[in-house]
C-alpha cells in the first residue's frame, strides 16, 4: 500500500491528520499481532467530513447519470489494478484466505462496481405517473449526505455496494469503514482518489461505533445511513437517526436455514450446504447454519456433515488453497468458543469439530469446523448467529413442519432449499419469511437484490434497488409542455 500514515483521515479531496489522534492497533488475525495503526477519529474529525460532504453535495448532486457513471467506471479502473493488493489487505486484517480474498472478497467489489454501472445506465430517473395522464411528472434525486458504516466480515462487498449505490444516486457521503478491519477501505479510498473522483463527495474517517459512528447517525446533517453489522448496532443507529428522521437502511444479522427434502441429490447437497457454513470461516450475515433435515435421510445427512466438516482445512491465509482461515479478532474467538460449549451444555450432539484450535495451529484465531446434530428449536446454537464454522442439524417430519422450523427465528434474511421437485421448491419458497432463497445450490446473479426480513434488516442493497435507498422521488403536478 502506498498510503504514507495509516492514521490520517480521507476529507476534502485530501489525507488529513486526525485533530486529536487516538490510536488504535489493527490485528492480523493469523499471529494476533498488531500490524498497523489507525486513529479513532472524534467529533471535530467527523464534522469536518459531514461538512466537506454537505459542501459538495449541490454541484455532485446536480450531475447527470452518465457523469456518474464515468466516475464508477473510473474507480473500476483503478480498482481493477490494484484488485491484487485489495486481496492482500483484506486477507491480512481479517483473516480470509488469500486465493478467496482475491476471487470472492476484492472480486465482490469489482462486481457491484460493475452492477452499479449497468443500474446507472439503465435507470428511469424521470417517470410519468402512468400513461395518458398529462403533468403528473416523477423524478428521482439524491436523497442527500449519506453516511456509510460497514462492519469487517466482507469488507470490500460492503463498502462498494454502499459506496457504489450512492455515488450512482448523486449522494455525497462519509464512510466509517470497520476498525478492525480498516485497512481494504483505506486503499480503496486511495482508488477513489486517484479515479478522480471530485473532492467532498467521497470523505472516510475511520473510527468506532461509539465515537464515528453515533456521531454520523444522529448528525442534522446526515440525511441518509446505510448500515451493515450487527442486529444490536442497528437498534441503536435507528435510535439515534430518529431524533433528525434519517433515512435509515439496514444489512443485519441471519440465522438461515436450509431444507434438505429427501427427494434431493442428498450428499451432493449436504456437502454443498455445510461447506457454505464454513466458507468465510462462518463470518457470513447469509451463512446456512441451521440444516433442517427430511427424517428419512436424517441420519446419512449427519454423516455426510461430519465427514465434510473433517475435510474442511484450516489454515493460514497467507497460503494459496480452499481453505478456510482464522476468525477475525479474539472477541469473535471468544463468542464461537462460548457458543459451541453451549451447544454442547445444552446436550446437542457434537459430531465434528469442538472447542479449541484445530490441531496444529496454536496460535491465530482458528477455530475447528463444528457441527452439531439433534439440535432443538430453543437451543442457544438454534437461535443466536454465530459467526463462526459452526453448523447445527435437525430433523423434520413433513414439509409444513420444515416451514414452520426454518421460519421460526427473528431473523429472515437468506433460506436455502434443496429438492427434486420444482413445484416443491416454488411452494416451500412462497412460505420461507426471508429476503433470498437459493435453490439446489444456485449462485445470485450479480446486481440482484440483498437483503432481508423480520431482525434482518430493512431495505435491499445492489444494483437498481441499491441506488434506490439513497434517492428520494419527488412529484411535479400541472407542467404540461407549452403547445
Ligand atoms: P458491529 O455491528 O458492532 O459493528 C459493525 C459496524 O458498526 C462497525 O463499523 C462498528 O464500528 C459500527 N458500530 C457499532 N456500534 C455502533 C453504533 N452504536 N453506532 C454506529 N455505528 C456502530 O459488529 P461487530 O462488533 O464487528 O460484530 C459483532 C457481531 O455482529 C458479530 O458476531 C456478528 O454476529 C454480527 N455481524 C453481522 C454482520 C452482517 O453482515 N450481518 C457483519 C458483522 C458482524
Amino acid at each position: 500500500m502506498k498510503m504514507t500514515d495509516t492514521r490520517n483521515f480521507y476529507i476534502d479531496g485530501a489525507w488529513v491528520a486526525p485533530h486529536a489522534a487516538q490510536d488504535f492497533p489493527v490485528y492480523n488475525p493469523a499471529t494476533e499481532e498488531p500490524y498497523a495503526t489507525i486513529s479513532l477519529g472524534g467529533v471535530a474529525d467527523t464534522e469536518a467530513a459531514i461538512a466537506a460532504a454537505r459542501r459538495a453535495f449541490p454541484s455532485f448532486s446536480s450531475t447527470t447519470p452518465a457523469e456518474r457513471g464515468e466516475i464508477l467506471r473510473a474507480i473500476l479502473a483503478v480498482y481493477e489494478k490494484r484488485v491484487g493488493d485489495m486481496a492482500e489487505a483484506i486477507s491480512t486484517e481479517m483473516g480470509a484466505p488469500i486465493d478467496m480474498a482475491l476471487s470472492d472478497q476484492a472480486g465482490a467489489g469489482r462486481s457491484h462496481l460493475k452492477a452499479f454501472i449497468r443500474a446507472v445506465d439503465g435507470f428511469q430517473w424521470e417517470r410519468e405517473l402512468r400513461p395518458g395522464v398529462a403533468g403528473q411528472d416523477l423524478v428521482f434525486e439524491a436523497a442527500g449526505v449519506a453516511a456509510l458504516i460497514t462492519p469487517w466480515n466482507w469488507p470490500m462487498n460492503q463498502v462498494v455496494l454502499k459506496v457504489g449505490a450512492a455515488l450512482a444516486a448523486g449522494c455525497t457521503m462519509v464512510l466509517k469503514p470497520s476498525e478492525i478491519a480498516p485497512m481494504s477501505s483505506m486503499l480503496f479510498t486511495e482508488i477513489i482518489d486517484e479515479a478522480g473522483v471530485p473532492a467532498g463527495v467521497f470523505n472516510m474517517v475511520n473510527g468506532d461505533g461509539a465515537g464515528v459512528g453515533s456521531i454520523l447517525s444522529s448528525h442534522p446533517e446526515i440525511d441518509v445511513v446505510s448500515f451493515t453489522g450487527s442486529t444490536r448496532a442497528g437498534i441503536l443507529i435507528s435510535k439515534s437517526a430518529a431524533d433528525t428522521v434519517k433515512t435509515v437502511s439496514l444489512e443485519l444479522g441471519g440465522k438461515s436455514p436450509n431444507l434438505v427434502f429427501a427427494d434431493s441429490d442428498l450428499d451432493a447437497a449436504v456437502a454443498r450446504g455445510a461447506s457454505f457454513c464454513f466458507a468465510n470461516t462462518g463470518q457470513s450475515c447469509n451463512a446456512a447454519t441451521r440444516m433442517l433435515v427430511e427424517r428419512s435421510v436424517y441420519d446419512r445427512a449427519v454423516e455426510v456433515a461430519q465427514s465434510t466438516a473433517e475435510a474442511t482445512v484450516v489454515d493460514l491465509p497467507g497460503k494459496p488453497g480452499g481453505h478456510i482461515g482464522p476468525l477475525v479478532s479474539q472477541a469473535q474467538f471468544d463468542k464461537v468458543q462460548s457458543l459451541i460449549q453451549a451447544g454442547i451444555d445444552e446436550g446437542a450432539r457434537l459430531v465434528a469439530g469442538g472447542t479449541g484450535r484445530p490441531e496444529g495451529l496454536n496460535r491465530g484465531w482458528f477455530a475447528r469446523p463444528t457441527v452439531f446434530a439433534d439440535a432443538t428449536p430453543d437451543m442457544t446454537i438454534m437461535r443466536e448467529e454465530i459467526f463462526g464454522p459452526v453448523l447445527a442439524m435437525m430433523p423434520f417430519d413433513d414439509e409444513d413442519q420444515a416451514i414452520e422450523m426454518a421460519n421460526d427465528t427473528p431473523y429472515g434474511l437468506a433460506a436455502y432449499i434443496q429438492t427434486g421437485s420444482a413445484e416443491r421448491a416454488r411452494r416451500v419458497a412462497a412460505r420461507l419469511r426471508a429476503g433470498m432463497i437459493q435453490v439446489n445450490g444456485a449462485g445470485r446473479a450479480s446486481g440482484s437484490p440483498f437483503g432481508g426480513y423480520k431482525q434482518s434488516g430493512v431495505g435491499r442493497e445492489g444494483g437498481v434497488w441499491g441506488i434506490e435507498e439513497f434517492l428520494e422521488m419527488k412529484t411535479i403536478s400541472g407542467i404540461v409542455d407549452d403547445a
